[in-house]
């Protein structure tokens, strides 16, 4: 990654755009001429010291580059790879004559959280992955920034209402959507992730009644409890509940359904007409190898709620305990282990090793989020995995085995197998272990409401408009589709919430084929 300043970013892009307005006549070959917008950031050696927002979003000269470089292909490749659909042409065209508000309310057509999604959607492996200009530069990372574009178009909106100025040119309010008349029907939600915040707003408009039910003391999910501040102010995921209370949403905190009541006494003892659960995927995997006890040992999930949610990176003010790890080792190589790596250096350990048992193309991790950790000091330890955890005899880590492997053939999923190399055991001396190899459902509503039908891993079964085996019960994001990503999440929401106002009006969901 270049290191270019911020200065230096949006001048080039103002030379570049200059140039580029010059032209008698603009043909395509001109648009794959123009250079690559790079995303300004904070530098690595100072922000790998605090926790604010890594990367800056773009200068208003590199967005009208970067929107440039879309050739507006007239089949839209891009739109198949995004979740939701967004219709990527028309609100890359608007930045590129300079109007934000019609952009942005282009991407608002299709999804309710572009200032969240435009940060943290995988987009290389979404709408990106198909983009003709990465195809035609035989690069997908050259492809357009069309995440970074929806974050300007989001942002540009947000920032000009926070600072409550006259909006400018181009740009537009927050506004709060128009509720319809109350219709006297009232619906539940389960969980305050990205799922449950899409179904409150969709229900809502139509004028029902809506409350969500969050087990944690904020709500936001994983938005919130995971996704660290340095990725995702939480500022931004505050206002989008803002929004929801201002529409007339009741969010309901420290409430778990399941022990607090039942599912079922919400519709028989409560009154709801329609419940949608979104409680997501928070349940961590382990290892299953000795020492996994020891005092030291972390799931991803706890180390980083009590650093995000917790606030325990903030010592001054939280009195949230957290011990400052001196020598910390992560398992795993996806988003969930980055984030807890580069967390840990934030909070002041003096080196932080990723342990992964594949090689970095295999890496399931952003490859931007590989970058960013590798740039902050994180050290990739490929090719290993640990056999066992070391302790005192206080039951303490003091270190972890692990063993070599080398790529054999690809397995089912294409990446190639690891092999473990025999008799390769080496020790590491460290004291914190952060075990990030993914999650699984939260089971307690599915083992607590026997009714409702899940799979093997603990997934709730739904039908494609999100209906569950319950009558009036619907279900969507991780909790039915596994870890998966906020974009996927609200999609499914979306689709939850349009059936559960087809079924609040009497109305069918519609015959879809076979
Ligand atoms: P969640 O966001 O998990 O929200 C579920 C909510 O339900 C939680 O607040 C939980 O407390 C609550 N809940 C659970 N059980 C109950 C109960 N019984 N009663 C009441 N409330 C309950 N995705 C991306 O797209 N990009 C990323 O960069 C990315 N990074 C990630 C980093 C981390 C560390 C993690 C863990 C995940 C990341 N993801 C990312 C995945 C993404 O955050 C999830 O796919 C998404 O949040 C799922 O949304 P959801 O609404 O289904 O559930
Ligand atoms: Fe791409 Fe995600 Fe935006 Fe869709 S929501 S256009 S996949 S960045
Ligand atoms: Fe623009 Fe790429 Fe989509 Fe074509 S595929 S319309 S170039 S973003």
């Amino acid at each position: 990654m270049s290191h270019k300043s911020p200065a230096e970013l949006r001048s080039e892009a103002q030379a570049a755009l200059a140039e580029f307005r010059g032209l008698e006549k603009i043909r395509a070959r001109d648009r794959l001429a123009l250079p690559q917008q790079e995303m300004p950031a904070q530098d690595p050696i100072v922000r790998a010291g605090n926790m604010h927002e890594v990367t800056h979003g773009y200068f208003e000269e590199q967005a009208r580059v970067e929107a440039e470089r879309c050739l507006q292909c007239k089949n839209a490749p891009c739109v198949e790879g995004c979740p939701v659909r967004i219709d990527i042409p028309r609100f890359i065209g608007h930045i590129a004559e300079g109007d934000y508000a019609a952009s942005l309310s282009v991407i608002r057509e299709a999804s309710l959280l572009p200032s969240i999604c435009g940060r943290v959607c995988p987009q290389e492996n979404q709408c990106q992955e198909y983009c003709t200009v990465g195809k035609s530069l035989k690069d997908i990372f050259k492809s357009v920034s069309i995440g970074r574009l929806e974050r300007f178009a989001a942002d540009r909106g947000a920032a000009i209402d926070a600072s409550g100025a006259t909006p400018l040119k181009g740009s537009v309010s927050r506004t709060v959507p128009e509720v319809k008349p109350a219709t006297g029907k009232k619906v539940a939600v389960v969980g305050s992730g990205p799922a449950g915040i899409t179904v409150a707003a969709d229900v809502r408009r139509e004028g029902h009644e809506v409350t969500i039910f969050e087990a944690f003391h904020k709500p936001g999910g994983v938005m919130v409890y995971g996704i660290p501040e340095f990725r995702l102010p939480k500022k931004i995921v505050e206002d989008e509940l803002h929004t929801l209370e201002e529409m007339g949403v009741e969010i309901h905190t420290n409430f778990l359904v399941g022990r607090t009541r039942k599912l079922k006494d919400l519709i028989e003892k409560d009154g709801y007409d329609a419940v949608f659960i979104g409680t997501g995927a928070g349940l961590p995997r382990f290892m299953h190898i000795d020492g996994e006890n020891f005092v030291g040992v972390f799931s991803a999930n706890e180390f980083l709620t009590r650093s995000n949610l917790m606030k325990a990176y903030d010592r001054d003010r939280s009195d949230t305990p957290m011990p400052i790890p001196e020598r910390v080792a992560v398992f795993g190589g996806g988003n969930v282990a980055m984030d807890a790596a580069r967390t840990a250096i934030r909070i002041g350990s003096k080196k932080v090793s990723i342990i992964y048992r594949r090689s970095r193309v295999e890496m399931p991790a952003r490859a931007e989020e590989v970058g960013h950790a590798e740039e902050e000091g994180v050290e990739f330890l490929l090719l290993k995995s640990p056999t066992r955890i070391l302790g005192d005899e206080n039951q303490t880590v003091i270190g972890i085995e692990v063993l070599d492997y080398e790529l054999g053939e690809p397995d089912d999923s294409g990446r190639r197998r690891p092999v473990p190399i025999p008799g390769s055991e080496s020790v590491i001396d460290l004291d914190t272990v952060i075990v990030a190899i993914g999650n699984d459902s939260n089971p307690l509503i599915t083992r607590t409401t026997p009714e409702l039908k899940a799979n093997k891993w603990g997934n709730i079964l739904t039908d494609e408009f999100g209906k569950t085996s319950m009558d009036k019960v619907y279900a969507g994001g991780d909790i039915v589709l596994g870890a998966a990503t906020v974009i996927l999440a609200m999609g499914e929401g979306r689709k939850a919430a349009a059936s559960i106002n087809r079924m609040l009006r009497g109305e069918a969901d519609p015959v879809t084929e076979a």
